[in-house]
């Protein structure tokens, strides 16, 4: 009798060893450490306050494409190559004045060596023949200037860095030495989308639902620079207390047609009208509970938890 009972109050403890464990793996973990590349480059451009200066992040939603690389505010600064490199690509206006501008502005490409490559956009006019025609191009040395050519809303440095000639495209971040931020996401509002409504879910609001509906949540990272709206890096959200969805923006893959993130998701399954797609979302009676942790590349970490309740009803809505 003695060992039966050991043996149950052994079996309990495992049971409540699982379940917290289980538990555990939803919250806040320390150890989800983005992806660093093995490879590091400079940055591209050299500034005291460059991280005030990084006005657009990698994988932010463009209404129906992915933002593929990083922005950097700034207005004819030189521009240094990353690492040591090769020309492959270069567009400048000049080259056909009767061309019209696809948008992307006076553009240089470069190959790196395992497999990377950089590219930098709407360069200002004047080509630097002397740096470009060289054969290979030190680290640092300076190739171009930072300019407004093609659309841009404001000069900036559009910077991209890619693998697998092309055909992957990494977080610039990945590859470049921190620049401060200590400032976690703010997660702003849940949205319920019926039709061409739009609710925002207001804390301890009953709402009258009939069936599964778009739930997506607006937020953002504003970093050291509070005028700037950028996207977070990862986000976890927790409906009921079950983990349903993990977003990441680390990188993207051209596979079959498509733009895919590392965990096989379209553009379309990660948003939902530019805010962050949670998903169709099917409410129990009663009270429910939506979580999210959101994070940005750098490991700071915002909470939320939305508690509303819901009531099942007929008909259309
Ligand atoms: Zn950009």
């Amino acid at each position: 009798m003695q060992v039966k009972k050991r043996t149950y109050s052994i079996l309990v403890l495992l049971v409540v060893m699982v379940v917290l464990i289980g538990n555990h793996s939803i919250l806040p973990q320390e150890n989800d450490n983005k992806k660093q590349e093995k490879i590091q480059f400079i940055w591209p451009i050299d500034s005291e306050d460059l991280s005030k200066k990084i006005s657009s992040l990698f994988g932010e939603s463009r209404g129906d494409h992915f933002h593929n690389g990083l922005d950097i505010s700034s207005y004819n600064e030189p521009i240094s190559l990353i690492g040591e490199g090769k020309l492959i690509y270069s567009k400048y206006s000049e080259d056909n004045p009767f061309e019209e501008d696809l948008g992307s502005g006076n553009c240089i490409w470069f190959s790196h060596d395992n497999g990377y490559q950089s590219a930098y956009y709407h360069l200002k006019e004047g080509r630097n023949y002397e740096i470009l025609e060289k054969i290979s191009i030190k680290s640092g040395e300076v190739f171009a200037r930072t300019g407004n050519t093609g659309h841009s809303t404001g000069a900036h440095l559009h910077f991209v860095i890619t693998k697998d000639g092309g055909k992957k495209i990494i977080d610039p971040l990945r590859v470049l030495p921190k620049v401060e931020d200590n400032y976690p996401p703010d997660i702003k509002q849940l949205i319920l989308t019926i039709g061409e409504k739009y609710s925002v879910i207001k804390n301890n609001e009953s709402l009258n639902v009939s069936r599964n509906f778009p739930v997506s949540v607006a937020m953002n990272d504003k970093g050291l620079n509070k005028a700037h709206r950028r996207g977070i890096s990862s986000a976890r959200f927790i409906v009921n207390g079950e983990l349903t969805k993990e977003i990441r923006f680390q990188e993207i893959s051209y596979l079959n047609g498509k733009w895919i993130n590392e965990d096989n998701l379209t553009f379309d399954d990660l948003y939902f009208d530019g805010k962050y797609f949670i998903g169709n979302l099917e409410f129990r009676s009663g009270e429910n509970k939506i979580e999210i942790i959101a994070s940005d590349f750098y490991n700071n970490r915002a909470y939320k938890k939305f508690t509303f309740f819901i009531n099942k009803i007929r008909g259309k809505y």
